[in-house]
Formats: C-alpha cells, structure tokens, sequence
C-alpha cells in the first residue's frame, strides 16, 4: 500500500474522486497539480496541505500563488510544476489523472523514479506504450491501473501465470447511442454526448464513450498493459457495466470482476494494491441485479472503434495520431466549432495523411502528436 501520492489532474473527475479515496485510506497528499481550476485547487490545497502544487496555466498559476501566499505550500508552474510532482521525494506513487497526451512526460519521469503509477490518463499508452513499459520494466517501477476495465483484467489476471491467459474479453457499455447509425448522429449536441447511462466522468471521456472511441483507446492499453497482441483481445458490449471486463483462461475457464459502477473502486485499489480495504461504496445487490446482457461491436455503427483497432494492428505512431487528432477533435465538437460525426472524420484523416514510424523515441511521438492536431486544426478549424 502507498504511503503519499501526487494527483496530477487533481480538480478532474478522478482527481477528485483518487482525494476522497486517500482520504478514507489514510493516504496523505503530497502534491496536487491543475490546469486551470484554481478556486477548486485551492479549497483542495487548504484541506489537503500537499507541500507542492503546480498550475499548468501559466497565468492561473500566478493567479494561484497570490491565493495561497498565506500558507507553505510551494507553488511550479507549467510542464516543470508537473515534472516536479511527478518526482517529488515524499510521493511513492503518482495519480496520472491529466486529459490527454499532457501526462507523458511527468509519468516517465516517474517511472525514471521507480514510483507507482496509478494509471489514468489513457494517453500515456496509447502513444507511448512501447517506450512506457520497457522504461517501467528496466526501473522495476508498478504501473497499476485505475480505469476500471484495465484494473478489472489486473484482478482477473492476479496471480496467474504468463501461459494460462487464452483471451481477454474487454467489456464496453457502448454508450449512449448504442445501436444508432452515423446519419441519425449527424445533429447530435455536446449535452448528448456527455450524457453517459452508467459512468459520471469528464466531458472528453464522454464523448469518448458515446462515439466508442474510449473503447479502442483501452484496446491499445490493453495490449501493451497486458503484453498481448490485437488477436488476444476481444471486445464484448455489455451495456449494465456491472462485469468490467473478464479473462478467459487456456482451460476455457473466464474470470470476471464485478462491482457496481463507480471509478472509487479501482482508484482505490490503486492505492492500495497488493492490500484491499473497506470502501465507502455500495456493494453489488445481486438479487436487485437486472439481466446482464451481452452483444458483439456493430464496427459499422461504430467506426471509431474499429479505427482504433486497425490503428493497433499497424503500431507505431498511429495509435498515437489517431488520438491525438481526436482529442483536437472532441474539443472543438465541445465547443460546437464541429459536428459530431466529423470526429471520426479528423481522426481517420489524421491516420491517413500524417506518416507511422514504428518503434518511435519520445521526441519522434511527440512529433506525430503535433502533426495530427495541426492536421485537424488546418482541415476541420474555421
Ligand atoms: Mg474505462
């Protein structure tokens, strides 16, 4: 079990949520970094008395110093605040809760620490998964994660050995337009989108959820979490997110882990793998549980997920570009500057029109993320 953390992205959805967790845990905070949300950053600060917080804004976070200039607590600005949580002596794992590819450089330096990672940004794999575990494995540092379908693998994987794993059968709810056709989304409004049956999250990760995306981001994850290919990962829609995802083993055998629907789960594991604790949820009713059903993907009603899936099979970058032009894509649709089915649209342009280089360095990853969000602000911007 972990003794402080570091939450980056700590005003976000599983910020706030990794807070309370430690705080029914017992796990003290030692550095919170924002991007820009400085009212809640700061309430945050006064009741958790982390010794460092870090403003990725710049502006904000001079706004923030003044803010808390009554206190100790030392204030960093910028990708250096974020580095300087990442590795912070007294934090022994780091909460990667940051929307997008922002979180990359602060976990390596982590992992370049030998912290635990408790997993959340999607990005960090997605772009970088070769390079991510390969540093993970030579530092012996734990990446353990926090999304729920990877940690429910993580579980149903706990003490098995390497051979025994026949497939992994990743479980999706499909989202809030599960069934419906690309031309009856073509009107569709960010409040839509946002708006997911079973999981309260972000508003990016939503919109990942409606358009399936989310699924073929945690299908790139997988691979590299796992160490699996594309052919041992099979995704099942099972729209009750009660089971959150399940091992089939060599025998025929499939372990499942269930719980009722809520990321404090996981995020709490995080903290306190290989322990568990008491947790401040409810427990699953199984004589209230309705039918748990399960489909096949509809690819066709889904072309996000099946990009990401074709962009998995082809490595290198494109798993990469494809989220980095999506990620500029799901922004501007929240903004209204692009419909909704034009985020397919940017992000398979992107794969098609911005090169893959297999087995990329950092700088090189980071090359192809700026040039798929400069495709999509080029072709799709006003
Ligand atoms: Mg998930």
């Amino acid at each position: 079990m972990v003794k402080a953390i570091s939450v980056l992205g700590c005003t976000g959805s599983i910020g706030r949520q990794t807070l309370a967790a430690a705080e029914h845990i017992g796990v003290r905070v030692a550095a919170l970094t924002a991007q820009r949300k400085i009212d809640l950053l700061e309430q945050q600060a006064r009741k958790y008395r982390p010794q460092f917080c870090a403003v990725y804004d710049e502006q904000a976070a001079k706004a923030f110093k003044t803010a808390v200039a009554d206190t100790d607590i030392r204030v960093g600005v910028g990708m250096e605040g974020l580095l300087e949580a990442a590795t912070l002596a007294e934090s022994d794992c780091v909460v990667t809760a940051v929307s997008g590819a922002v979180g990359l450089k602060p976990t390596l330096a982590a992992i370049a620490e030998k912290k635990r990672i408790a997993l959340a940004n999607k990005e960090t794999l997605v772009c970088a998964g070769e390079l991510v575990m390969r540093a993970a494995k030579e530092k012996g540092a734990e990446i353990v994660p926090v999304d729920s379908e990877h940690s429910a693998i993580f579980q149903c994987l706990m003490g098995r050995k390497p051979g025994e794993l026949h497939r992994i059968l990743l479980t999706g709810s499909g989202g809030p337009f599960r069934g419906k056709a690309r031309s009856e989304l073509e009107s569709v409004t960010p409040e839509q989108a946002v708006a997911h049956p079973n999981w309260s999250m972000g508003a990016k990760i939503s919109v990942d959820s409606a358009t399936m995306m989310n699924k073929g981001l945690e299908f790139v994850e997988a691979m590299h979490l796992f160490g699996v290919t594309p052919d041992d990962i099979t995704v099942v829609i099972h729209p009750q997110s009660v089971i959150h995802s399940m091992v089939e083993l060599c025998d025929g055998t499939v372990i499942a882990q269930l719980g009722v629907p809520d990321m404090g789960l996981p995020i709490q594991l995080a903290l306190t793998y290989p322990e568990r604790m008491p947790s401040m949820f409810e427990h699953l009713d199984f004589y209230h549980l309705r039918d748990l059903t399960f489909e096949a993907p509809d690819y066709e009603k889904t072309p996000c997920l099946k990009l990401a899936m074709d962009c998995a099979r082809t490595g290198g970058t494109a798993p990469c570009v494809m989220s980095a032009a999506n990620e500029v894509a799901v922004h501007m649709f929240l903004r209204r500057e692009l419909g909704y089915n034009r985020i397919y649209d940017a992000a398979a342009g992107a794969v098609e029109k911005v090169g893959v280089v297999q087995h990329a360095d950092l700088d090189t990853i980071l090359e192809a993320d700026a040039a798929a969000r400069a495709y999509v602000l080029e072709t799709f911007g006003k």
